[in-house]
């Protein structure tokens, strides 16, 4: 009976990685897969989280079940910084749950949307390939709207459009700050007309943030959602630690609900709390316990904050450098990276120029034009520019 099933496509970006350790040259660069790395090419633990990983590890007295919302201390700790200290659980509204990164919250986010009757996500492209392809697992379907304009803003017209001809029931997924792919967020003001246009148009909002800290800043980052959540009714938000946390493999994320009282956010967590037994029973428990170290101990916070403070600012001296570049290389507007947000942008170079940037320079990136910007360091930019100017001129 298995043969019936097709062979799938390898995913495009561990192929692209598979090609790149394949290549022999020394100054070869990688940008396409998703993480951060330092100026030298590395992708380290945060001190700050080792430190707490070495507590955890000689504290630890217990590894019995915690339950399928996984640890509540982890998820309770982090909800200052994603909604404000003023009043986190907006008044008992908000509460939480543990997922398996942000993947795994946004699993419960769409199948407790579909558990509740809606069937279509509208959804802006290009966005995160994983988004379509969960949805489409759980048989919704995904209505998309063009998220960024050729010069490199949101298209804002596109977004407004797709609101006004939304169906009751539909909801609507945003990312909450450095866009993937395209680093492309919204303005302050943008975000006040979204937060009005939605509240207006009864949507469920699903925000999906998967990088606060690694656009301008903690509070900056959060600052477009709150917004919305501070006009609508009811909200999902997906939650992902394991970048700005460094903790990737350690699967570390959680689901936040938004409802209109107390007793619905508990009686719409029950449900996310049965999804979660039946996909993975309870979330891997390692790196939300030692983010919740980090976040329970002054120290270490400070500590954490500053790491994170430290790439973001590399990110924003990498993407300077890049759009100064800019009258260095014909044929393709640098510019626009300078005003963009976190790990990713998109190059406007065809299929043959990806390849001739591969072949000739050993540049490495995905078949949409991604590039993860923090795969440029002091040392590479200069060969990167250089590489750009000869593919794209
Ligand atoms: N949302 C977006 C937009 C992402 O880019 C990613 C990670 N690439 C995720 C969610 C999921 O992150 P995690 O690794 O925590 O599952």
């Amino acid at each position: 009976m298995l043969d019936r099933l097709d062979q799938q496509p390898a995913d495009a970006l561990l192929a692209l990685i598979k090609l790149y350790d394949a290549d022999p040259r020394a100054d070869k660069i990688d940008l396409g897969v998703g993480v951060y790395r330092t100026d030298d090419g590395a992708t380290p633990v945060f001190a700050a989280v080792k430190a707490a990983e070495q507590k955890l590890v000689a504290e630890q007295d217990s590894k019995a079940y915690l339950g399928p919302e996984g640890d509540m201390g982890f998820v309770h700790a982090l909800m200052p910084y994603v909604f404000g200290a003023q009043n986190p659980t907006m008044d008992g509204r908000i509460d939480g749950m543990q997922a398996p990164g942000g993947t795994g919250g946004l699993r419960l986010a769409f199948a407790l949307a579909k558990r509740a009757g809606i069937k279509r996500i509208i959804t802006g492209g290009p966005t995160w390939p994983n988004h379509p392809q969960i949805l489409a697992d759980l048989g919704m379907e995904s209505v998309n709207f063009n998220h960024a304009r050729a010069d490199g803003t949101a298209d804002l017209d596109a977004l407004r459009t797709a609101i006004a001809n939304a169906q009751d029931g539909d909801a609507l997924l945003l990312h909450g700050c450095c866009h993937n792919p395209t680093g492309i967020d919204y303005t302050p003001a943008q975000w006040d007309e979204i937060a009005a246009l939605v509240a207006d148009s009864g949507l469920l909002p699903i925000i999906d943030l998967a990088y606060q800290g690694l656009g301008q800043g903690m509070e900056e980052d959060a600052a477009g959602m709150r917004k919305v959540l501070a006009a609508v009714p009811e909200a999902l938000i997906c939650y992902s630690c394991d970048k700005n946390f460094g903790l990737y493999r350690e699967r570390v994320g959680a689901l936040y609900v938004l409802t209109r009282s107390a007793a619905d956010t508990a009686k719409v967590l029950t449900n996310g709390h049965i999804l979660a037994r039946v996909n993975w029973s309870q979330p891997p428990d390692h790196g939300a316990a030692a983010a919740r170290i980090v976040l329970e101990d002054a120290g270490l916070t400070r500590q954490w904050l500053a790491e994170l403070d430290e790439m973001r600012g590399r990110m924003r001296e990498v993407r300077d450098a890049l759009a100064a570049a800019d009258n260095r290389v014909a044929g393709l507007d640098l510019t626009a990276i300078a005003t963009q947000n976190g790990l990713f942008s998109i190059l406007n170079l065809d299929k043959d120029q990806i390849l001739a940037i591969r072949e000739r320079h050993g540049v490495y990136m995905a078949g949409s034009g991604r590039i993860n910007v923090a795969g440029l360091t002091m040392g590479n930019i200069e060969k990167f520019i250089a590489a750009l100017a000869d593919v794209a001129g």
